[in-house]
């Protein structure tokens, strides 16, 4: 099947086709969407909803968008769907941020979250949603993923993001389990 990923982030992008295999995945600029999408829902799966829609009605293609982001319990889940605006700059500054926002908090659980909508150009749509627990180091370890990663300590790996192989990642992640229950329900 081939489908459009409504995301204009490399390393999601990426991380769909390495987790999707068998798919054929194309960029929405190369199926010729060039638009921004407002992410103004109030959830992760109200947001990927918004971006899956727009690609699909704009590209008449099967699109897939994933909305996703870190959520901090003793940030009250911050910055949750906010996560790629929290600082107003880079993935650097937000992680900068976050850490400043921790200093002290002797709590310092969290877990990433993602849902994924498959959208196709007649309406009918496929929604699943997957988490990853852990928490957030006093300093960044491992130089792979992108975004929080290299203060994402996993429950499950023991190593942060960044330190973990793709394909490690991708088994635990909150990214690989939405696709995977997503490619299930297909
Ligand atoms: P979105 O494009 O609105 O879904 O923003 C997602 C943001 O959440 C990214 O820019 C990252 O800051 C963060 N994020 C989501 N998934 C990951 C991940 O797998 N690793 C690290 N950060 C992530």
């Amino acid at each position: 099947m081939k489908l459009v990923a409504a995301t204009g982030n490399a390393h999601k992008l990426h991380e769909m086709r390495q987790i999707l295999q068998g798919f054929e995945i194309v960029s929405a600029a190369e199926a010729g969407f060039a638009g921004e999408i407002a992410e103004m829902g109030k959830s992760f799966l109200e947001n990927a909803l918004i971006k899956a829609r727009a690609v699909a009605a704009a590209t008449r293609l099967p699109a897939l968008a994933d909305d996703s982001g870190l959520c901090v319990d003793a940030l009250g889940g911050a910055p949750g769907i906010f996560s790629a605006r929290y600082s107003g700059g880079g993935d650097r500054e937000n992680r900068a941020l976050l850490l400043k926002n921790l200093a002290g908090k002797a709590d310092r659980r969290a877990h990433f979250c993602c849902a994924v909508a498959l959208v196709f150009p007649d309406g009918r749509t496929v929604t699943a949603e997957g988490r990853t627990e852990g928490v957030i180091l006093e300093k960044e370890r491992g130089e792979g993923g992108f975004g929080y990663d290299p203060l994402f300590l996993s429950d499950d790996l023991k190593m942060s993001f960044a330190e973990a192989s793709e394909e490690q990642k991708n088994a635990v992640s909150h990214r690989g389990r939405a696709l995977v229950a997503l490619r299930e329900l297909l």
